[in-house]
């Protein structure tokens, strides 16, 4: 009798972290397991916003898949999904075909436009490698052109940030810290550069607790971020974006539009016909599909609703950490014929975010603020800890971040 076949779909958080733990708990001779991903490495979203900004070279905040996961134990596939047939139990690569028993869905995000018009062709995205180099680049090379234009172009170095939430509010944090440096290589004068960050909603920081909202807004606006808040972009151009202010139409020029406002669940997984809420599948108690008992779905693909306020759990790293741990124990149960399955909970352990160097806003512990440089630590503490949970004091040694007063 052949072994089951565990096939594990994204190398993020939910599915890198269910294939390390599974390939612990279960021997070679019971089960094959396949990890496909697009990339041979898996990345860090939480550090994307510094590669962007320029401020921490990506290889800081990518890990290769080989480091962390024993190839002897997980067949590894470098390809793209491209669908899921969950009646057929078949997923379609661009190069290839896989048959499964047990799926584990965990393609993580997509930028969501909104339906904004022009959006997709003249924004950049923070979502990955490849796009967090290209705007490090694109801001760099605009810079340079700077001096060598006929006429001072004003559009070359004004960075417009669409979005104040977690990324948006993150990535200006960096942006502040790394203009200063983008001026003195280029020979600008600092005060003809702009940092714009334009939210639609009525706050920033929606959800954060008011205070270190402010805290946040301060310490940005002191070091030259403009906040536009109540102001929705409505279209994106290639001389810049539309925006809304007080019921006027406002264009504002830039070559550098930058959209951090929004993720939605991979498409992939709607388009697949699982039964979706949101774009995402709600998944069950023990993180599987509902109309699949063969299929979890991880991460930002699954969604789970938080009883206490009625809404979903926002998408985050942490969360599909810990729902992989489910999901790992939930296959090892059922390969090896077990109807026990764990049921996941959410053990909120905080949330921090950083606006550059040494600064940063959170709340940990339950309801312990924390501020400044502080809260900046802290931040590296639970990167950290992640680094060593996936890959032990290795990865810890390798990758981990300790100058905690930078
Ligand atoms: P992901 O981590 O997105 O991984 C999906 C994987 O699937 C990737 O490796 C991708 O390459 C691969 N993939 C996608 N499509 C395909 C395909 N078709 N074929 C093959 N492979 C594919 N959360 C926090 O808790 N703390 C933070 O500080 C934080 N900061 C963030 C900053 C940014 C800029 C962003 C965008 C998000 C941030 N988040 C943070 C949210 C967090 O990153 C996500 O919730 C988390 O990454 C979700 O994990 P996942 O496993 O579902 O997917």
């Amino acid at each position: 009798m052949r072994n089951p076949r565990v096939v594990i779909l994204g190398a993020g958080y939910g599915g890198i972290m269910t294939a390390v733990k599974l390939q612990k708990m279960v021997g070679t001779n019971e089960v094959d397991i396949t990890l496909v991903n697009k990339h041979d490495y898996h990345y860090q979203t939480t550090w994307l916003h510094e590669n962007s900004a320029g401020t921490l070279h990506h290889d800081q905040t990518r890990i290769p898949i080989k480091d962390v996961v024993d190839f002897n134990k997980v067949n590894f596939v470098q390809d793209t999904v491209e669908s899921i047939d969950p009646k057929s139990q078949k997923v379609q690569l661009e190069n290839g075909e896989l048959e499964y028993d047990y799926l584990v869905v965990g393609l993580g995000f997509e930028t969501a436009t909104f339906g904004i018009k022009g959006l997709e062709e003249n924004a950049l995205m923070i979502s990955n490698i490849n796009n967090a180099r290209l705007i490090r680049e694109h801001l760099e090379y605009n810079f340079s052109r700077y001096n060598n234009e006929p006429e001072k172009r004003d559009d070359l170095i004004t960075i417009a940030v669409g979005g104040a939430g977690f990324t948006g509010m993150e990535f200006v944090g960096e942006l502040a810290n790394r203009v200063p440096e983008l001026c003195n290589e280029y020979d600008i004068p600092r005060e003809k550069v702009r940092i714009l960050t334009i939210e639609a909603g009525p706050t920033a920081l929606a959800g954060f607790d008011e205070e270190l909202v402010e805290y946040a807004m301060n310490r940005l606006e002191a070091k030259g971020v403009e906040f536009l808040i109540g102001t929705p972009v409505k279209e994106a151009t290639e001389d810049g974006i539309i925006v809304e202010k007080d019921g006027q139409e406002e264009e504002i020029k830039t070559k550098n539009f930058i959209w951090a406002a929004g993720v939605k669940a991979n498409s992939i997984v709607a388009e697949s016909g699982f039964e979706v809420n949101r774009g995402k599948v709600e998944v069950r108690d023990d993180m599987r599909a509902p109309d699949y008992d063969n299929v979890f779905v991880v991460g930002d693909c699954a969604l789970i609703m938080n009883e206490e306020t009625g809404r979903p759990y926002p998408p985050t790293a942490q969360i599909a950490m810990q729902e992989a741990e489910v999901i790992a124990h939930n296959l090892k149960a059922l390969v090896r014929g077990s109807n026990e399955l764990e049921s996941f909970e959410f053990n909120n352990r905080g949330t921090v975010a950083s606006l550059g160097s040494r600064d940063a806003i959170g709340v940990v512990f339950g309801d312990k603020k924390l501020y400044g440089w502080t809260a900046s630590a802290m931040k590296k503490i639970i990167d950290n800890r992640y680094l060593l949970k996936l890959g032990g004091i290795g990865l810890l040694l390798k990758k981990g971040k300790f100058n905690f007063f930078h």
